[in-house]
């Protein structure tokens, strides 16, 4: 449109009042000073989120999209705008999207290279893990266990359980009644068949040694 007056036809000016034909002027019937009917409101009122979303939709150029990094960034220095997330919890949908998207990252970066597959993990970094899997300090290690089934039994949440169940029957084997020999936690359902029970208190039983290997017949030792 040229700079300075417009010169507008009849036609022009038909056309015009026609488009306004029945709208209130949005100052009718009012007076004084008028609050923009947007101050305050959020993204959370629909009216401002319809508009956002129409002005996402326009697409920007860089300055103009450095512009506003820099002004967000600014305000969130000094505080004027908080993280959106600070305070809130992520949806479980959004969980399984962020876990899908860094999934694809480590693999994309395997793929390039970035993580190595075959990295070599320090000695001391291989140990600590070692004992952290054994349930032991350092004075205990002897060496690396593979054999889960050891390990399993080895570790921290087996022998707490095991002392549960001494604690429980007072040291005493169950069976025939003697104490102060050597005793042994026996599962009452399977170790191998019920994989659940494994750590549960009440599906033990203290067993001296001799009734213990009472139970394993029929099963080999
Ligand atoms: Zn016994």
């Amino acid at each position: 449109m040229p700079k300075g007056v417009y010169k507008r036809t009849e036609y022009h000016k038909k056309i015009m009042s026609d488009s306004h034909l029945g709208n209130i002027p949005w100052n009718k019937n009012k007076k004084g000073l008028q609050i923009a009917w947007n101050k305050n409101l959020t993204r959370k009122d629909p009216r401002i989120a319809k508009y956002a979303e129409k002005q996402k939709n326009i697409p920007k150029s860089e300055k103009t999209k450095n512009k506003i990094s820099v002004t967000l960034k600014r305000k969130f220095k000094e505080g004027i705008i908080k993280h959106p997330m600070k305070g809130e919890k992520h949806k479980v949908t959004s969980k399984q999207l962020m876990k899908e998207k860094a999934l694809k990252q480590i693999n994309n970066n395997t793929r390039k290279g970035l993580f190595k597959k075959n990295r070599i993990v320090p000695f001391e970094i291989r140990k600590k893990t070692s004992m952290t899997k054994q349930g032991i300090i350092e004075k205990e290690w002897k060496g690396f266990i593979n054999d889960t089934r050891i390990l399993e039994r080895k570790n921290k949440k087996y022998k707490l359980w095991r002392i549960a169940i001494f604690e429980r029957d007072n040291y005493t084997c169950q069976f025939c009644g003697l104490r102060g020999v050597y005793l042994e936690a026996h599962h009452v359902k399977s170790w191998k068949n019920f994989s659940k029970l494994r750590y549960v208190v009440s599906n033990g039983v203290t067993l001296c040694k001799e009734c213990h290997n009472l139970t394993k017949k029929g099963r080999g030792k």
